[in-house]
């Protein structure tokens, strides 16, 4: 297999841009993707968290753009505004070398930013789903040239919440666009409904006894009351803020419970759920980002995607509700290859659910032992 990106047909400014960037080599899934991407095929594409996705499917695109052409050829899809701001940063950066226009098109903004950005015929669009397909709609972007589509967190964007949307912008495409989904996870259920847009598509899969990486220990905690974890959280606290942290819960009312507490205490915490402005997101999650803050308290809105690379620590102060958001949130930490931990609040009666977890995954989550601290440092 190659081992090197200038073994898979890269263009030479884009390749500068990426060992600028600072990508030695690739990681195995952009191996396998990029040339796959090269082809124009439809690509169904997982990989464990942290392994280099965004490279993967923003190196294949870039890689497949006509510089002369100054239209619309490809669009990228995320599901949160965080993870297309992250997506374009990168994308930004690696075509540092390339004549191209990339821009964002993004929910919660103002319309008409949306469309100015698009009178410049962006080469390249990174958008949500909402205001991608009002974009259309208003006829402020055009896609009969768009060659390529991919959705990144396809799962997510594929689920109840998203899939019409992404079908009534799907119509919208060339009949020979090609469409590739990336993710950590595909649920059966949502690789069958690939084929009612995809066309004989490449697929890189993993069993789900492969994904939970190595790198990232699990353990349990018992708090046998839910009142409790506020003050198991509390005796934590000395361990957890050696390094940066993410403590989720699974609604934005435990969430603003939860911060009231440990702000009236005067612990420097930044917070985010979906119903806080775009601005206080924005705002949030750099505060964090930029170490401002150590501990970042969150609902599943960043569940997937965000890359901290100093993140070594989650928190499931609540154990999330399925088990693909385990795998997501659990792979906020331990980035390519980096070590991480992931403690698991539990009720006595949901130590079923984490051995669920355990034979689901094939993982060992064991009870967390008394020197925390060794792990998390
Ligand atoms: P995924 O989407 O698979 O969860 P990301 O694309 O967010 O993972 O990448 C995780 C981290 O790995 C990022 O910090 C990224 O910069 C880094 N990374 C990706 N590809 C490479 C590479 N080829 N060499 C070094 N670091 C990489
Ligand atoms: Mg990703």
């Amino acid at each position: 297999m190659n081992n090197n990106f200038d073994d898979l047909n890269i263009n030479d400014n884009l390749l500068r841009g990426i060992y600028a960037y600072g990508f030695e080599k690739p990681s195995n899934i952009q191996t396998k993707a990029i040339p796959i991407i090269n082809t124009g095929k439809d690509l169904i594409a997982q990989s464990q968290s942290g392994t280099g996705k965004t490279g993967a499917f923003s190196i294949g695109v870039l890689n497949n753009i006509d510089l002369e052409k100054k239209e619309t050829q490809a669009i990228i899809i995320s599901p949160t505004h965080e993870l297309a701001e992250q997506t374009y940063e990168v994308m930004t950066n690696i075509s540092n070398y390339m004549d191209i226009n990339i821009k964002k098109v993004i929910g919660k903004t103002n319309v008409n930013d949306s469309k100015r950005e698009l009178e410049s015929n962006p080469q390249v669009i990174i958008a949500t789903p909402g205001r991608l397909l009002d974009m259309i709609n208003r006829k402020y972007l055009f896609t009969n040239s768009v060659k390529q589509f991919v959705l990144d967190e396809a799962d997510e964007i594929l689920s109840i919440g998203f899939m019409d949307t992404i079908y009534n912008i799907i119509k919208f495409l060339p009949q020979e666009t090609q469409i590739c989904l990336f993710s950590a996870t595909m649920p059966g259920e949502i690789l069958q409904l690939t084929d009612r847009f995809m066309n004989n598509s490449e697929k890189i899969l993993i069993d789900k006894e492969n994904l939970t990486l190595e790198g990232i220990k699990q353990f349990y905690l018992n708090c046998n009351i839910y009142k409790w974890k506020y003050d198991v959280l509390i005796d934590l606290y000395e361990s957890i803020t050696i390094n940066q942290c993410i403590i989720y819960v699974n609604t934005k009312n435990i969430l603003t419970y939860l911060v009231d507490k440990l702000l009236e205490k005067n612990f420097p915490i930044s917070y985010i759920h979906g119903e806080l402005s775009s601005q206080d997101r924005k705002k949030n999650l750099n505060d964090f980002k930029s170490g401002n803050t150590r501990i970042l308290i969150s609902t599943d809105l960043l569940s997937r995607g965000i890359d901290i690379q100093q993140l070594s620590l989650v928190i499931n102060f609540d154990l999330p509700k399925n088990k693909e958001t385990y795998i997501h949130r659990i792979g906020r930490s331990g980035r390519y290859g980096r070590k991480g931990t992931t403690i698991n609040f539990v009720l006595n009666e949901e130590i079923n659910d984490i051995k669920d977890l355990e034979k689901f995954y094939n993982t060992t989550i064991e009870e967390m032992p008394e020197n925390i601290c060794d792990y998390i440092n």
